[in-house]
């Protein structure tokens, strides 16, 4: 984290992610960055006329984070450490002084965090929470930021190694995760380190949602899971074994771990003829589909979600449509009504084959 920061020219002004216009010129941040500016960065004039020096700063020239800027000072930094986090040494081995850096504190563009780290404009503020607190955004927390799907988690989940535990209170917001010692002392965990926390410290289902989604989303193959979770518990290895990338949605995912945990069968995304891909197939004919908030909110899916029941009742099948708040708040009666149809053998009943020609989806 102390190496030297890359020092990039602003290519132009007002600069290109800029969306707000430059307040006056300060000096004090002219000033500080001569240094740079003598390095190879790129002095400009402001548009307003008053003359300015603005430069990036980065660690990570290829990430994909939002640049952002820092406007009282005229100072462009770029933090692309990919979590905004940088250390003193690394601030002013960018040509800042400790000045500049004192007003950019001052001012709120600069966040310090603790002695030596700082958060840069834009930095999510759960990575900033957990750094404050003298720890490392992980578990579901860090997976969220990469981009997995999670049951909801309002808190921030961090790790603190035993030394930053002292004389430090967390937020009411904040959970502390049990990790293994010796991990390293970062901002933000990478997506193995926090799935390996995630998996330690919660419950299957969380467990099966995040794993679906990593393979969903592609945020890592199978065989990248694979090598990742070597050296994890004989219930890490179980659940990614049962891990289902077919499975588009957090509802999906649970509704398909508690069946068979019940020791359900269930096939997911299954093709049926004349129908297109279901959610579930139990057995021949008992399909499960759930409606996930982002996927059925609007008329449209509204309309095709009628259709497909009403054609699936055509062939032969007995539909069971789920939506979130059955599925969290009334489990007990779902089970019960899957299990009735079950009981009266009706998921083996064999559907009819649609007749040749009417795969295609029938109009209202
Ligand atoms: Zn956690």
């Amino acid at each position: 984290m102390d190496a030297p920061l890359n020092v990039l020219p602003c290519p132009r002004l007002p600069h290109p992610h800029c969306p707000k216009p430059h307040p006056p010129w300060r000096t004090t941040g002219r000033a500080a960055l001569t240094a740079r500016l003598d390095a190879g960065a790129k002095a400009h004039t402001h548009r307003g006329g008053s003359g300015g020096d603005c430069v990036q700063v980065g660690t990570d020239p290829g990430s994909r984070d939002r640049p952002t800027t820092m406007h009282s000072m005229g100072v462009h930094i770029q933090p692309l450490t990919g979590h905004g986090v940088v250390t003193r040494t690394q601030l002013l081995a960018s040509g800042l002084t400790r000045a500049t850096l004192q007003s950019l504190i001052e001012t709120g563009d600069v966040v310090r965090l603790d002695r030596s780290r700082f958060a840069m404009p834009g930095t999510e503020p759960h990575i900033t929470t957990a750094v404050a607190a003298g720890g490392t955004l992980t578990c579901v927390s860090a997976l969220r930021h990469h981009g997995a799907r999670i049951l909801a988690a309002d808190a921030i989940h961090v790790r603190r190694p035993i030394r930053r535990r002292r004389g430090r209170n967390l937020e009411e917001s904040v959970v502390e995760c049990a990790a293994p010692s010796g991990m390293p002392d970062h901002p933000l965990d990478g997506v193995d380190a926090a799935l390996g926390i995630a998996l330690t410290n919660h419950s299957d289902e969380d467990a099966m949602v995040i794993l679906d989604s990593i393979l969903n989303l592609r945020i890592r193959s199978r065989s990248e899971l694979h090598v990742a979770l070597q050296g994890h518990s004989m219930r890490a290895t179980r659940l990614f074994a049962r891990a289902d990338a077919g499975s588009e949605s957090v509802l999906e995912s649970v509704v398909r771990h508690r069946l068979r945990t019940r020791g359900i069968g269930v096939r997911t995304q299954a093709p049926i003829p004349g129908l297109g891909r279901v959610d579930m197939l139990v057995g021949k004919s008992l399909l499960v589909e759930t409606d996930g908030y982002e996927f059925h909110a609007d008329r449209e899916s509204f309309r095709e979600d009628r259709r497909r029941d009403r054609r699936a009742a055509a062939l032969g099948y007995s539909v069971v449509r789920l939506t979130w708040e059955q599925t969290f708040s009334g489990w007990p009666q779902v089970l019960a009504d899957i299990s009735a149809i079950i009981a009266t053998r009706r998921h083996l009943r064999q559907p009819r084959t649609p007749p040749t020609g009417s795969k295609r989806p029938m109009r209202q």
